[in-house]
């Protein structure tokens, strides 16, 4: 595979901090186990001055964090609309931090997406999951929303929530919440971050009964994958990581202090892990390997057997009628579903 000139994806940590804790995330963990810090103004502005100078097709102000821990976020993000013509900026959040002044400052932006990662619809689900007040971020989504439509503010706002066996009741509720809102709402899969989760914490979060989920549970081979060829991850103090699951920071590949982003592109490392892609040995890095593990799926075919098997046996339990929903918005709204739930072809 070909690298392109120059990375078009890139993640910025301007901060490492995150204000959840959640289940299914490995950062509770890490910001025990390794440095975390924030990203100063003359690196940041020094990035972003050298991606005006490239073709770039998204960029993203954050890596394995909450963008709004990031005090500097709102005048940051006007030095990157400022600076930035071509590429869709992103911002990915949990909304608990994302209070009225910043929803109308970035009302005032007119970001391209704003993603709201919510995972549940009621106090109890959203606070198992992800350790977060509930109302609070329903308020923030709704002030925002309202703040986007008056600004006349062309932001995609979307919330996701992903597929666990403590949300499995709220997702439809929740979707319809959202939508009744006029708000975006996709559902993804759990994925365990390359084995970043301990398996057993893993699977006990997967949303239907062990054998159902364990069928669903697929293994690929990650050599060519896209990453190396295309994004570039920037933590908080310039060092470069392949992709957002290297949460442990197993492979610094340059530092953006000390090199241009144009230079380290080309380096050595890089060279290096795309060698071992392009002769199908990525696997010999444990993180890829465990990449490709345990990625859960929804494979239609699965999921009929396990209604109709259902069907045949103890009646309407809770995981039979998300498992029944499920099926019936992927044949009818393809679009809710998102990611791989879906077995590929
Ligand atoms: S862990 Fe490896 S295979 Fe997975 S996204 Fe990162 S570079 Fe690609």
């Amino acid at each position: 595979m070909i690298p392109l000139n120059f990375p078009n994806n890139i993640q910025i940590q301007t901060t490492s901090y995150c204000n959840a804790a959640c289940g299914f995330c490995p950062y509770p963990e890490i910001s025990r186990e390794l440095p975390m810090g924030r990203m100063d103004d003359e690196l940041f502005m020094s990035i972003i001055d050298q991606l005006a100078e490239h073709e770039v097709s998204l960029v993203q102000p954050f890596l394995m964090n909450d963008p709004l821990m990031d005090k500097q976020l709102v005048p940051r993000l006007s030095y990157m609309k400022r600076k930035l013509r071509g590429p869709r900026i992103n911002i990915t959040t949990n909304g608990a931090l994302l209070g009225p002044k910043v929803a109308r400052e970035f009302a005032r932006l007119d970001l391209d997406s704003i993603h709201i990662s919510s995972n549940g619809i009621t106090q109890s689900v959203n606070k198992a999951t992800m350790g977060i007040d509930n109302p609070t971020v329903l308020r923030n989504v709704n002030v925002l929303a309202d703040e986007l439509r008056k600004s006349g503010a062309r932001t995609e706002l979307i919330v996701t929530g992903l597929l666990l066996h403590a949300t499995r009741a709220e997702v439809f509720i929740a979707r319809d919440y959202w939508r009744s809102r006029g708000i975006t709402y996709f559902i993804n899969p759990l994925n365990d971050r390359a084995g970043n989760i301990a398996h057993d914490k893993f699977e006990a979060q997967l949303p239907f009964d062990r054998e159902v989920n364990r069928s669903q549970l697929l293994s690929y081979d990650m050599s060519g994958c896209p990453s190396l060829y295309s994004f570039m991850g920037i933590l908080y103090n310039g060092d470069l990581v392949t992709c957002c699951m290297d949460w442990r920071r197993s492979l610094i590949l340059g530092n953006a202090r000390k090199n241009s982003l144009y230079d380290l592109w080309r380096s050595r490392a890089y060279r290096h892990i795309r060698q071992s892609s392009d002769t199908g040995r990525l696997g010999e890095r444990l993180l890829c390997k465990q990449c490709g593990q345990n990625r859960f799926s929804i494979d239609q075919d699965v999921l009929q057997d396990h209604i109709d098997r259902q069907m045949e046996g103890t009646g309407q339990q809770d995981h039979l009628r998300v498992a029944k929903l499920l099926r019936e918005t992927y044949e009818q709204d393809q679009q809710s579903v998102k990611l791989n739930l879906v077995r590929p072809v």
